[in-house]
């Protein structure tokens, strides 16, 4: 999934590690997306969890640049972050309203999501000095946020013609694929459909009805509706099981210079524990990640079925040995390097193929983007050269010292 992009000149109070970002990359991703699109269906980038680890207000910008009509995010913060940073554009909050963040939301406009009938009643009994912008959730089959399909026109009724309540929006999360499980997918649209109904019949309007995520908007253009709700795709992924189903770029690539280099001999141990016993003499390279910036991390998944579990094992197994399945962790120009021993918190050793990888030399490090660690500092590519960049921690101070950064 990612591969090596042209060295560019990197700026000196950089570090030795950094995340590189092409928002052209990111740009023309939108533009594909926007492509699969009547004119009447808004595209909504979702940008939560510091958009997958991008970088939320940089990701934001480009993708409104791109075409994007909203944003959206799971928690206010998220929200507050992007309007203190300048951005304008309509952001919907995913996570329900809560009575307290109102002063918040009507400062900052933004888009409340309200998905139970207690926050409606508390919504009633607040007053506002500008009409608050709601989205209802509805909760059809995934359980987790959203009312129930039938309080909703409960809601509707309630809060309808009310001038401090603008009902802009109704929409359901799907929590399946449809390459996953197509029926249900298709179950929970039957149910949200018939939740718009009686709402249309009794001449309720709700000018924003949505359900798609990155999957369904592939899968089902039947269900594209008023907006789509895109993140995976944005960011150069395809869901499981649509891989290449259209034209996308990877923005994304962490690199990290070698920053010191041994020659080591058969027998001789590397890394904590004495992991990796040397098998043949030869020239290991140290770089600065571990996992505390997110290297060698996964999410812990538990085996779906006993072919999962089989598959599990026989990676286990392999790992044993020595071999990695999978994709490779280190690469130099194009070459996957091999990780010798443990990754430690911020070291990781690599074995070098080459005599002119040296210190210096920059590889790339595969790190899963949200769980790239926020220390890891982010350059903004376009058109090859540097056009933004983001330091946070240590390395910002570092950087400021040298007086190259403000
Ligand atoms: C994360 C999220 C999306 C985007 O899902 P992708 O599969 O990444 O496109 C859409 N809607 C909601 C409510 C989300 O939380």
């Amino acid at each position: 999934m990612y591969e090596e992009k042209n060295n560019i000149a990197v700026p000196p109070f950089f570090g030795p590690r950094w995340v590189q970002i092409d928002l052209d990359a990111l740009k023309f991703n939108v533009v594909q997306i926007k492509k699969l699109l009547s004119p009447d269906t808004k595209l909504m980038a979702v940008v939560k969890a510091d958009a997958y680890g991008l970088g939320a207000v940089e990701v934001s910008k480009a993708a409104l640049e791109a075409g994007a009509d909203m944003l959206g995010v799971t928690t206010i913060d998220e929200g507050l972050e992007l309007r203190e940073m300048g951005i304008g554009a309509p952001i919907l909050v995913f996570t329900p309203f809560m009575p307290e963040e109102k002063d918040l939301f009507i400062q900052y406009d933004l888009t409340a999501t309200v998905g139970s009938l207690e926050t409606a009643e508390a919504l009633l009994k607040e007053s506002f000095p500008y009409p608050l912008k709601v989205h209802i959730k509805v909760d059809t089959g995934m359980n987790r946020l959203g009312m129930k399909p039938e309080e909703v026109v409960e809601f509707v009724s309630r809060v309808y013609g009310n001038p401090l309540i603008e009902l802009e929006g109704l929409y359901t999360h799907f929590a399946a694929s449809p390459k996953g499980n197509r029926p249900f997918v298709e179950r929970q649209f039957k149910i949200f459909k018939e939740v718009v109904s009686p709402l249309e019949e009794r001449g309720y309007s709700i000018p924003i009805k949505h359900v798609c995520n990155s999957a369904a908007l592939l899968d089902m253009p039947h269900m594209h509706m008023d907006m789509v709700r895109v993140g995976t795709l944005i960011y150069g992924q395809y869901p499981f099981g649509y891989e290449n189903r259209i034209p996308l770029k990877n923005p994304w690539e962490v690199r990290a210079k070698i920053i010191h280099v041994k020659e080591v001999s058969p027998g001789e141990k590397v890394g904590y524990g004495g992991d990796y016993t040397v098998k043949k003499a030869m020239r290991i390279g140290i770089i600065p990640v571990g996992y505390a910036d997110g290297f060698g991390t996964s999410p812990e998944m538990n085996p779906k079925n006993l072919l999962d579990l089989l598959k599990m094992l026989i990676k286990k197994i392999l790992a044993f040995f020595g071999i990695r399945a999978g994709m490779p962790l280190v690469k130099y120009e194009g070459l996957p390097l091999k990780v010798l021993g443990r990754i430690g918190m911020q070291l990781t050793a690599v074995e070098l193929p080459h005599d002119n990888a040296g210190v210096g030399s920059a590889v790339s490090v595969f790190i899963r983007r949200t769980n790239a660690g926020s220390r890891l500092p982010r350059l903004y590519v376009s058109e090859n050269r540097v056009v933004n960049i983001r330091i946070s921690g240590a390395s910002r101070d570092y950087a400021q010292r040298l007086g190259e950064y403000s």
